[in-house]
C-alpha cells in the first residue's frame, strides 16, 4: 500500500508540475491555459484510475475525486467539466457494474469543488489547510455514500473496511494538494506582479530623458541606463563595471564619489552640479543621487539621476549678464556696483581699511557721437571701458552707468586715510592720462578726456547711495574747473549737495503752484523797431526773488523736471502771446520760446502744442519756437517731424546759440527754419575779434543761402551793433535795446510805442 500511496502522492505533485507548466505558458484565463488544465486535471484523473491504490485487500480507491474536486475549485467550471469529461471518458470505457456510480462520483466531486470556489468566492470559506482538508473529508465521504451504492456494495461493509483512515487519508490527500496548488498559483500572481512592476520600471526608465545609473558604494556603475550615449563619459559598455575615477576626470569623479558617500551615509537625495566635456561636446549636469534601500550584489548601492542642464545653465549665465552687465560694454551695470560697494563698505567697517569710489564722466562726448553718429560713440564707450579695466587691477571693479558715465570701486587701498587718497589720486591721474591719449575713430585720431570726482570711504558712516552721491558731486566739480581733470570729494561739495537737494525739492513743489513768471527780451529791426520778443523763464523763489534760469535749469535737467517747466513757460507764453492781439502795436509782434530737448521728444508733444493754441487762442503762426543745435542732433528724424507738423500750423523755428554746436548744411537744409540766432559768445567780441567777425559773416552767408532771417542775440555795445548792421544782420536782440522784463514792463513799452506811432 505505501507503494501505492507513494505513486498516488508522485501522480499529484507531476500534476502540479505540469500545471505550473502550463500557468506559465499560457495568458492566465486565456481558453488555452484553461483547456492545458483541464487536460492535465483529466489525464491525473484517467492516471490515477490507471493505478489505483489497494487500501485493504480487496479494497481499492483513487484519487480522481481529490484532483476533480481541486480541479473545480482552482480550475473553475471550465477546467473542472474537462477534467470531468476525461475522466468520466476513461471511466466509461472501464465499463464494468460500477459504472454509473463511477460516473456519479467524477461529477459530484466537480460539483462539491465548484460550490467550494463560490463559497470562497462570496467569503463564506476560505482555502486554508483545515478547510481543505474538511473539504477532502466531506467529498470522499459523499463519495463513499455513492460507492455504496454500487450493487454488491454495502454502506456498513464499506465503513468497517475503508471507514476512517480511508476519509483521513482522502482528506489529507485534498488538503496537500490544495495547498501545492495553492502556493502555485500565489507564486505564479507574484511573478506576474513582478513581472508586470519590471515592466512599468522599465517604461518609466525608457521614458525619463536622463541618464539613470546604478552605482555602488566603490563608485563603480553597476547599471546604464540611457538614450543618448553621446552625454556619457565613455559608451555604457566602457562603463559598467568600471569606477568613477576610472572613467571620469579626477575633479568629476571626486564630486560624484563626495555626493554618493553623502547619499549613502544619509539615505536622503543629495545633488551635484558638474561639468563635463562628452562626444556631444562640453555640457553641464545635474546629478541626483539616492540610496537603494536593497543591496546589490551584496553591496550598498545608490540610484544615479544625471540631467544635462547645460540649457539651463547657459540661460542663468545670460540672465545674469543682463541682470548684472552692461551689453555694449560688458561691464558690470549700476546693480552690481553697488551690491559690491555695499559690501566693500561692510569689510572695510571691519578691517578699518580705505577704499575708493571714482565717478568717470566723458567731456564732451556727446559731440562725438553727434559728429561721427552712435556707432562711432559706441566703440569709443567700449574702448573706454577696456582703457578703464586695463588701468586698474582686476579685483577692482570698473563698471558702465548709462550714457558716458563709468564709476570705478577700489575696494581696499590702505588703513591710513592719506595713504588710500594718494593711492586713489595716482590711479585718477593714471585713468586720466590713458583716456587723454586718442581714440581711432571713423579712420580719425579723436580725443575725449574725462572728468573724474573721488570720494574716500571707510566704515558704515556713509550708505553706497551716499558715496556715489559724493562722487558724482565731485565729478561735477572736475567738470566746473575746465574738465580733463580728477577732483576729491570735500565738505563744502556737501553744502552744495544740500543746498542743490533743497532747490530741487523746492522746484519741484514750485511746478504747477503758478511760482513761474515769463520775462520778456524785446527783439529790434535794423531800424530800431520793435518786431517781437523772447520769453526767458522766471521763478519766483519764495525768499529769493525772480530767480534765473541759470539757476533752475540745471537742477531741472539733473532731476528730469524739464518736461514740467517747458510746459510752463509755453503756457505762459501762449497766454501773452493771446493778450497781445487786443493790444495795440503788438499785433504783429512774434513770440520766442525756448524748447528744451526734454521737452520736444516727449512723446505727445505736438498735441500739447496744438491743444494749447486752441485753449489760449494764441496765433501760432506768431508763435516761434527756439531749438538748440545739439538739441535736434539727438534725433534729427524726430525732431524734424515734430517741426513739420507744428510748421503746418504756421509755427515758426529758429536755432538759439547758433554757432556753438555742430550743424551740417545737409541737415539745416532739411529743418524747416526761419532763423538762425548769433550765439553771445560771437557778438561778445565784435567787431576787434577777427574769428568772431569771420564766424559772424559765415552764419551771414549760410543764412543768406537757406533764405532764412538772423538774430543777433547779446548785443551790448554800439559796436557790435554797427558790426553786425555793417554784415548784413537786421535783427538784434540785448542789453543795448532792452533787458528782459517783467510783462507789465513789456506792454507798458508796447503803449508807449503805439502813442508815438499815433503822434507821428
Ligand atoms: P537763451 O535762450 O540764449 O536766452 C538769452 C539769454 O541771454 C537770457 O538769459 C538773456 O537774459 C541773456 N541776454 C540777453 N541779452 C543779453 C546781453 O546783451 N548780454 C548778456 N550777457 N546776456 C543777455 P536768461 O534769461 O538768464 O536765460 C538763459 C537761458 O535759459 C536761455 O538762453 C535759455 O537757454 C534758457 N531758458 C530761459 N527760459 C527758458 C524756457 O522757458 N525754456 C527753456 N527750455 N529754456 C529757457
Ligand atoms: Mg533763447
Ligand atoms: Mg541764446
Amino acid at each position: 500500500m505505501m507503494l501505492d500511496l507513494l505513486q498516488a502522492t508522485a501522480l499529484l505533485l507531476a500534476l502540479c508540475l505540469l500545471q505550473g507548466v502550463n500557468a506559465r505558458l499560457h495568458k492566465p484565463g486565456s481558453v488555452a491555459a484553461t483547456l492545458g488544465a483541464g487536460l492535465i486535471y483529466g489525464l491525473a484523473c484517467v492516471a490515477g484510475m490507471m493505478m489505483p491504490i489497494a487500501l485493504a485487500p480487496g479494497v481499492i480507491v483513487d484519487p480522481r475525486s481529490v484532483v476533480l474536486s481541486l480541479a473545480a475549485l482552482f480550475g473553475g467550471p471550465l477546467t473542472g467539466a474537462i477534467a470531468a469529461t476525461v475522466a468520466g471518458a476513461y471511466r466509461l470505457a472501464l465499463g464494468g457494474n460500477g459504472l454509473t456510480i463511477g460516473l456519479v462520483t467524477i461529477v459530484a466531486a466537480v460539483l462539491l469543488g465548484l460550490a467550494y470556489r463560490r463559497g470562497v468566492a462570496h467569503g463564506w470559506v476560505r482555502r486554508a489547510p483545515l478547510s481543505l482538508f474538511a473539504f477532502g473529508v466531506l467529498t470522499h465521504f459523499i463519495s463513499l455514500l455513492l460507492i455504496a451504492q454500487v450493487p454488491g456494495q454495502s454502506l456498513s461493509r464499506m465503513f468497517d473496511t475503508l471507514g476512517l483512515p480511508y476519509l483521513l487519508i482522502m482528506g489529507v490527500g485534498t488538503a496537500l494538494l490544495g495547498l501545492l496548488l495553492l502556493d502555485l498559483e500565489e507564486r505564479l500572481a507574484t511573478q506576474r506582479a513582478l513581472m508586470a512592476s519590471e515592466a512599468r520600471l522599465r517604461a518609466i526608465t525608457a521614458a525619463v530623458p536622463d541618464l539613470l545609473f546604478v552605482v555602488d558604494e566603490d563608485g563603480r556603475f553597476v547599471e546604464v541606463i540611457t538614450r543618448q550615449d553621446e552625454l556619457l563619459a565613455a559608451p555604457p559598455s566602457a562603463l559598467v563595471g568600471r569606477r568613477a575615477q576610472e572613467v571620469l576626470p579626477a575633479p568629476q569623479a571626486e564630486l560624484v564619489h563626495q555626493v554618493l558617500g553623502e547619499a549613502l551615509a544619509s539615505g536622503e537625495r543629495c545633488s551635484v552640479r558638474y561639468a563635463l566635456d562628452t562626444p556631444a561636446g562640453h555640457r553641464d549636469f545635474q546629478a541626483w543621487v539616492q540610496a537603494m534601500d536593497a543591496p546589490f550584489d551584496g553591496r550598498r548601492a545608490a540610484v544615479m539621476l544625471v540631467q544635462d542642464i547645460t540649457q539651463n545653465v547657459a540661460s542663468e549665465a545670460e540672465v545674469r549678464m543682463l541682470a548684472y552687465y552692461d551689453p555694449l560694454t560688458e561691464l558690470p551695470n549700476r546693480r552690481l556696483l553697488t551690491e559690491r560697494l555695499e559690501r566693500a563698505i561692510v569689510d572695510n567697517a571691519r578691517s578699518g581699511e580705505h577704499g575708493a569710489l571714482m565717478f568717470i564722466d566723458l567731456d564732451d562726448f556727446k559731440n562725438i557721437n553727434d559728429l561721427l553718429g552712435h556707432h562711432s560713440g559706441d566703440q569709443l564707450l567700449r574702448e573706454t571701458g577696456q582703457r578703464l579695466q586695463a588701468t586698474v587691477r582686476e579685483s577692482d571693479t570698473v563698471a558702465r552707468f548709462g550714457g558716458d558715465e563709468f564709476v570705478i570701486l577700489l575696494a581696499h587701498l590702505a588703513e591710513a586715510e592719506a595713504e588710500a587718497l594718494a593711492a586713489a589720486c595716482h590711479v585718477a591721474d593714471k585713468l586720466l592720462e590713458r583716456l587723454g591719449t586718442p581714440y581711432r575713430l571713423a579712420g580719425l585720431d579723436r580725443v575725449c578726456t574725462a572728468s573724474i570726482g573721488l570720494v574716500l570711504f571707510n566704515g558704515h558712516d556713509h550708505t553706497a547711495d551716499e558715496l556715489m552721491q559724493r562722487a558724482d558731486l565731485s565729478m561735477y566739480e572736475a567738470k566746473r574747473s575746465g574738465k580733463n581733470t580728477a577732483s576729491v570729494f570735500d565738505p563744502q561739495m556737501r553744502a552744495e549737495l544740500a543746498t542743490r537737494l533743497q532747490l530741487e525739492a523746492e522746484l519741484r513743489s514750485a511746478l504747477g503752484a503758478g511760482a513761474f513768471a515769463i520775462h520778456l527780451q524785446p527783439q529790434v529791426d535794423a531800424c530800431g523797431r520793435l518786431i517781437g520778443a523772447e520769453a526767458l523763464l522766471r521763478w519766483e523763489r519764495a525768499g529769493h526773488g525772480m530767480t534765473p534760469p541759470g539757476v533752475f535749469i540745471p537742477i531741472a535737467e539733473r532731476a528730469g523736471l524739464m518736461p514740467d517747466l517747458g510746459r510752463e513757460a509755453m503756457a505762459l507764453a501762449c497766454r501773452e502771446l493771446a493778450r497781445w492781439s487786443g493790444l495795440p502795436g503788438a499785433r504783429d509782434l512774434v513770440l520766442a520760446v525756448n524748447i528744451s530737448a526734454a521737452q520736444i521728444y516727449q512723446p505727445g508733444f505736438v498735441e500739447e502744442v496744438i491743444a494749447l493754441l486752441a485753449r489760449t487762442g494764441a496765433p501760432a503762426e506768431r508763435l516761434k519756437l527756439e531749438l538748440t543745435e545739439s538739441l535736434l542732433l539727438t534725433d534729427v528724424e524726430r525732431a524734424i517731424e515734430a517741426m513739420a507738423r507744428l510748421r503746418e500750423m504756421g509755427i515758426r523755428f529758429s536755432i538759439d546759440d547758433f554757432g556753438t554746436g555742430y550743424s551740417s548744411l545737409s541737415y539745416l537744409q532739411r529743418l524747416p527754419l526761419d532763423e538762425l540766432k548769433i550765439d553771445r559768445a560771437f557778438v561778445r567780441n565784435l567787431p576787434d575779434n577777427a574769428n568772431s567777425l569771420a564766424i559772424v559773416r559765415t552764419i551771414m552767408a549760410l543764412a543768406e543761402a537757406l533764405h532764412i532771417r538772423v538774430v543777433a542775440e547779446g548785443v551790448e555795445t554800439a559796436g557790435q551793433h554797427a558790426c553786425l548792421l555793417n554784415n548784413g544782420c537786421d535783427a538784434f536782440q540785448g542789453f543795448l535795446f532792452a533787458r528782459p522784463e517783467p510783462v507789465a514792463t513789456f506792454e507798458a513799452r508796447l503803449a508807449a510805442t503805439s502813442r508815438a506811432v499815433t503822434a507821428q
